[in-house]
């Protein structure tokens, strides 16, 4: 799954592995954003309808089609003696790790590179190389 915030579309593999792009409306967006910012600690549905203006019929909506995108994830939780769902985001924050290695760190050709140029991350067996290697790990981790 990709996100891109900033042009508003998701693309996702749905189950024949195709590529869809899906247009959001901006609440589902916004929701979105201010869920993946509570990071690991999540966020409460009520808390965060206030934060988008919202109502909470609106922001169940939203909820609910966010989860079933996989987007998010809901838990159950009781607050102030009401039940309520706390939304956690899907996708984890990218850390430093999963670049140590990139061949483009230190690559000479990097002030040249770009995909339609001669030198290209679409030819460079550098990088080929170096993501092959990561699926080869992921493949070994996989399995334990
Ligand atoms: S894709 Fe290849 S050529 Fe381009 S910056 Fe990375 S290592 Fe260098």
């Amino acid at each position: 799954m990709f996100l891109c915030f900033d042009y508003n579309i998701v693309l996702y593999h749905n189950k024949g592995s195709d590529v869809v792009m899906t247009k959001w409306n901006d609440l589902e967006q916004k929701a979105l954003k201010i869920i993946a910012g509570e990071g690991e600690e999540g966020v409460l549905q009520s808390k965060l309808w206030s934060k988008m203006g919202a109502s909470s019929r609106e922001g169940s909506r939203i909820s609910i089609k966010l989860e079933k995108k996989g987007l998010i994830h809901r838990t159950r939780e009781l607050s102030n003696g009401r039940w309520t769902y706390r939304l956690y985001s899907s996708r984890k924050p990218l850390s430093m790790d999963s670049i140590v290695g990139c061949p483009c760190l230190t690559c000479e050709e990097s002030i040249l590179c770009e995909s339609e140029g001669s030198v290209s991350p679409n030819t460079c067996e550098k990088i080929t190389e170096w993501i092959h290697s990561l699926l080869q790990d992921a493949d070994k981790y996989s399995s334990l």
